[in-house]
């Protein structure tokens, strides 16, 4: 039987018709976890998250082999709207605010929020400004002159006004000092925790990506090579020599 909130089967991704860039990927996320997806640069992290999340069409992508199963149901076949209403969003790397909007305006992108009343539109930004203080002081600021933790929180907080069972995470630490990584993070494990949301995250700081992960999955060159809980992988001699840098 299969426990998985998130399978994928053995995908084979294609860009262009000719590029292999997945070759046969699996993976799996249970309900309640962080999930980390490692490895180098261009090894094919963002790509199985854009097939998840089927963003894959948008840059001329095709998933040739394989399935993917959320809930027990196929869903490499949805569009990006069904998937929102089956609870699976994707943050993407870069964050991708509205830069000319306010932090609070781009919050409100982030729901069907046009078809809730004022009063429960107010109940879930006070969720989000319950696990991003600093979106709250920031609220009416335009998201283009915020800083790039902000911009992150931002769209984090985006992604979490869908009320989501799973988020596609990709490089949240990308272009940010240690500490404010350190505080999205500690963010993302308390919405695992308290809210129940599942996380894939794909992430090149392993470092910080094996401390708050429940498990991970290293991929080079389009194939998952190692997989195992935090504590196996950080305690992997490869692993600590290729990619946490302490030989
Ligand atoms: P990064 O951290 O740079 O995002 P990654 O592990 O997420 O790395 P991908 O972005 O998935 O890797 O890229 C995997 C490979 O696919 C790379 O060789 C990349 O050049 C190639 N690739 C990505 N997007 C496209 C595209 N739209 N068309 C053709 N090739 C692509």
């Amino acid at each position: 039987t299969n426990t998985a909130l998130l399978s994928v089967n053995n995908i084979e991704v294609i860009y262009n018709h000719v590029i292999l860039v997945l070759k046969g990927v699996s993976l799996e996320v249970p309900p309640g976890r962080i999930v980390a997806l490692l490895g180098a640069n261009g090894a094919g992290k963002s790509t199985t998250l854009k097939a998840i999340s089927t963003l894959l069409a948008s840059e001329r992508g095709d998933i040739t082999q394989g399935s993917i199963e959320f809930k027990g149901e196929r869903i490499d076949r949805a569009t990006p709207d069904a998937l929102v209403k089956r609870g699976i969003v994707q943050v993407m790397e870069g964050r991708h605010c509205f830069g000319h909007l306010s932090v609070e305006e781009n919050l409100l992108t982030g729901a069907f929020t046009r078809k809730h009343s004022r009063a429960e539109q107010k109940a879930a930004l006070e969720r989000i400004y319950h696990y991003f203080p600093r979106l709250k002081q920031r609220r009416t600021s335009q998201a283009g002159y915020t800083s790039g933790g902000e911009q992150q929180m931002t769209a984090i907080g985006r992604a979490m006004m869908a009320q989501p069972e799973m988020i596609l995470l990709d490089e949240p630490s990308m272009g940010l000092a240690p500490q404010i990584v350190e505080e999205i993070f500690e963010i993302v494990k308390e919405l695992n925790q308290k809210e129940k949301v599942s996380f894939l995250l794909a992430e090149q700081n392993t470092h910080v990506a094996l401390r708050y992960a429940d498990f991970g999955y290293i991929l080079e060159n389009g194939r998952v090579v190692m997989d195992g809980t935090a504590e196996e992988l950080a305690g992997n001699e490869d692993v600590k020599e290729f990619y946490l840098g302490l030989g």
